[in-house]
């Protein structure tokens, strides 16, 4: 029965792979020419919809905070500026329903003047999936863990974000209501430039980036430093806003317990005693 109804909705959705970023300035619209839609539960996903952010599609943990996506909201209003679109399909199961942390903080930060900016121009854009094998987001992300990267599809129903670029630049503000970023924008004193100031630099433009736990963590290992070395740095960071929201500057106290049950130690001696069950944690 389920096969048959997936088979017909695959007939009756119509899924082209328009380009989404010749539509940067345009309205975008779902692809469903007004069609009707398949019969789609999130029940029946690997993950729920939920629990991603509907404007980078990242996964939100259960530590960090949801922001709702609701039409009085300055994170509704700064959306609709920064894209140029609309939040869009709220009243549907196959989108998710809240913003992560990052893009909260960088959209807000915007509209309110402040130095910071999406690290794209178009947003993930959303359209109903035809089927939950090869065209349903929750269903095909990979969510990895350990050092293992997680992989964000771009499929006919969930079209990956799309970077700035000279051709593609920092929207404008124009918001009534934004400050002077002079107010705000000051590390140690120094003033940082504005997101209007910002340039291409050899055909690259020059965003400010605050790295997560995951860039950090790479950083800090590729440093080779210590948990207390480690510590001050992100400590550092951190008082400097430096930092994304989601740094725990404790994080490090504990970075050996993701390994700690493939290695024992006995007679005064620590060696692998799982070279298998590591390999695959890792690279599996
Ligand atoms: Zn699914
Ligand atoms: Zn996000």
């Amino acid at each position: 029965m389920e096969e048959q109804q997936v088979a017909a909705a695959e007939q009756i959705v119509d899924h082209t792979s328009e380009n989404v970023a010749s539509s940067v300035n345009q309205k975008l619209r779902p692809v469903d020419n007004g069609k009707p839609e398949m019969l789609w539960r999130s029940d029946d996903c690997n993950h729920h919809p939920d629990d991603f952010c509907y404007i980078c599609g990242y996964f939100i943990t259960r530590t960090t905070t949801k922001h709702t996506l609701r039409k009085d909201t300055k994170l509704y209003e700064a959306y609709k500026q920064y894209f140029n679109i609309e939040v869009e399909h709220q009243d549907k199961q196959w989108v998710p329903h809240y913003a992560c942390h990052n893009c909260t903080r960088r959209l807000h930060g915007w509209y309110q003047g402040e130095n910071r900016l999406m690290e794209f121009a178009v947003p993930r854009i959303w359209h109903s999936p035809s089927n939950h094998q090869t065209d349903c987001y929750f269903c095909v992300v990979n969510l990895a863990s350990g050092q293992k990267k997680s992989t964000y599809p771009d499929i006919p129903s969930s079209r990956a974000p799309i970077p700035h670029s000279a051709e593609r630049p920092i929207p404008q503000r124009t918001c009534e209501t934004a400050v002077s970023t002079t107010t705000i924008s000051t590390v140690s004193g120094s003033s940082v430039p504005s997101s209007e100031s910002l340039q291409l630099q050899g055909g690259v433009l020059n965003i400010p980036h605050y790295p997560n736990q995951t860039e950090i963590n790479d950083l800090i290992r590729d440093l080779a430093l210590p948990k207390n070395k480690s510590e001050l740095l992100l400590s550092r960071l951190k008082q400097w806003s430096l930092l994304d929201e989601s740094v725990r500057i404790t994080s490090q106290r504990t970075r050996d317990e993701e390994f700690s049950s493939y290695y024992t130690s006995e007679d005064g001696i620590c060696f692998c005693r799982d070279i298998e069950g590591g390999y695959f944690y890792l690279f599996g």
